[in-house]
């Protein structure tokens, strides 16, 4: 696993008698994708999971500046989405779906979001590509929308974000 060094502390939910990821889990087999770390997708679901505002927003810069780590975050994220709901929600889709909820996904995600759904089985790749000619700026706006849905997903399933 390879990971961000943080300001002295570290989220790690990894272990046996830990439930708290329950079964939603960054996929280690990822790991071998064009670069990717996937280590650090782990370390951010997990620090979003104890809800360190520091630790996330290191993450978050290092993923801007990554776009393939970001690209498979994106990845793992739309799946699970798609895997909670039995496909994709209008919420992520359409800007308009999204005025009543408390969850708002980034324009730069709702793009990435329909790149999944339109490449289906070549989506890693597409992800990748987009994320690489996106700017620092939205990857970073798709990162962080990204981690709350996954964190949201895992918490309240279905239930979230409505
Ligand atoms: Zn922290």
């Amino acid at each position: 696993m390879t990971y961000v060094l943080t300001e002295g502390h570290v989220h790690d939910h990894s272990g046996p008698d830990d439930d708290r990821r329950g079964s939603v889990v960054p996929r280690a087999d990822e790991e071998l994708k064009a670069g990717a770390r996937v280590g650090v997708v782990a370390q951010l679901f997990d620090t979003e999971l104890d809800e360190c505002e520091l630790c996330r927003e290191i993450i978050l810069g290092f993923l801007a500046e990554d776009p393939a780590t970001t690209g498979v975050l994106i990845h793992w994220t739309c799946w699970i989405t798609s895997e909670t709901y039995g496909g994709f929600p209008a919420i992520l889709l359409d800007p308009e779906e999204q005025d009543d909820c408390s969850f708002q996904a980034t324009e730069p995600l709702m793009e990435l979001a329909q790149t999944y759904r339109r490449t289906s089985v070549h989506a890693a790749e597409a992800l990748a590509v987009q994320c690489a000619a996106f700017t620092a700026g939205q990857r970073l706006e798709a990162a962080r929308s990204a981690v709350q849905l996954v964190v949201g997903l895992r918490d309240f399933g279905v239930d979230f974000p409505y």
